[in-house]
């Protein structure tokens, strides 16, 4: 899919959010909030749900928990503008309240669209409801700067998902913003690790002329890597957030393209 490609599949999507009457949520909103970013990255953070300024300007992470994103983008030296946002529900929850099961359950196809269209690298959660969406069972204090790979099923059909605190907590905690920062420092090297997870599974799957074969080869390949993922935060490289990690770049420059 070229560039251009891509930017009107998710328009298209956009289009259908804005006019979508699919669960009671859309009775309350003022926008939609489709999401929004670089058609083209390789990284795509999934937050909960629009809030009192995402709702009014139609776009997503533009309050005070959006300015933390901004600036926990930085710290790692990278912009909004060149990774994509949007959340597991497009309209706002009435008063701010937890989106329920069946809005998430109804809105989940315009998320698994987006994911297909981008095919990212890695998919960053911000938050429980959209960390259970791609890490089932996972606890959020545990599961916090760690990596394990996306279920085809999500739309992400080869990504490493990286789960982070909403920034919303971090906003009311300090221990949490601390530790969102020290999550955040880990994110280049998710990226790294997934590229090269790509390339492997893409080597795999090229002499294979058939595609049912090579997407179940993908999938094998990419599930390999679980256990040691699993070993979670003490662990090596991919779970651990760490300045010192010993890769060619260093991680906090790295850039997207
Ligand atoms: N919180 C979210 O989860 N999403 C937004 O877009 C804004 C705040
Ligand atoms: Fe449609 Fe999602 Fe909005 Fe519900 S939250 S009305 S499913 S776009």
């Amino acid at each position: 899919m070229t560039d251009v490609e891509r930017r009107q599949a998710l328009e298209a999507i956009a289009a259908e959010v804005r006019a979508c009457t699919d669960c009671r949520l859309h009775e309350g909103r003022t926008r939609a909030v489709p999401g929004e970013g670089d058609p083209d990255t390789e990284v795509v953070f999934v937050g909960e749900g629009p809030g009192f300024n995402e709702d009014r300007l139609g776009r997503p992470f533009v309050g005070r928990a959006g300015d933390l994103l901004v600036k926990l983008l930085a710290s790692i030296g990278w912009r909004r503008e060149e990774v994509f946002i949007t959340n597991v529900v497009k309209c706002r929850p009435p008063d701010n309240r937890d989106p329920q099961p069946d809005e998430i359950a109804a809105c989940s196809t315009y998320l698994r669209r987006q994911l297909e269209i981008l095919d990212p690298a890695v998919v960053v959660t911000l938050g429980r409801h959209s960390m259970a969406r791609f890490m089932p069972g996972a606890r959020i204090s545990q599961a916090h700067g760690t990596v394990r790979p996306a279920d085809p099923g999500t739309g992400a059909r080869s990504a490493l998902v990286f789960a982070m605190y909403h920034p919303a907590a971090a906003l009311r905690t300090p221990s949490i913003e601390r530790e969102s920062y020290a999550d955040m420092s880990g994110v280049p090297t998710a990226l790294i690790d997934a590229r090269r997870r790509r390339e492997e599974a893409a080597a795999t799957v090229e002499p294979v002329a058939n595609a049912p074969l090579a997407s179940t080869d993908a999938r094998v390949a990419t599930e390999s890597l679980q256990p040691a993922v699993d070993e979670s935060r003490p662990a090596p490289p991919p779970t651990t957030p760490s300045p010192q990690v010993s890769i060619d770049e260093p991680a906090p420059q790295l850039t997207l393209f």
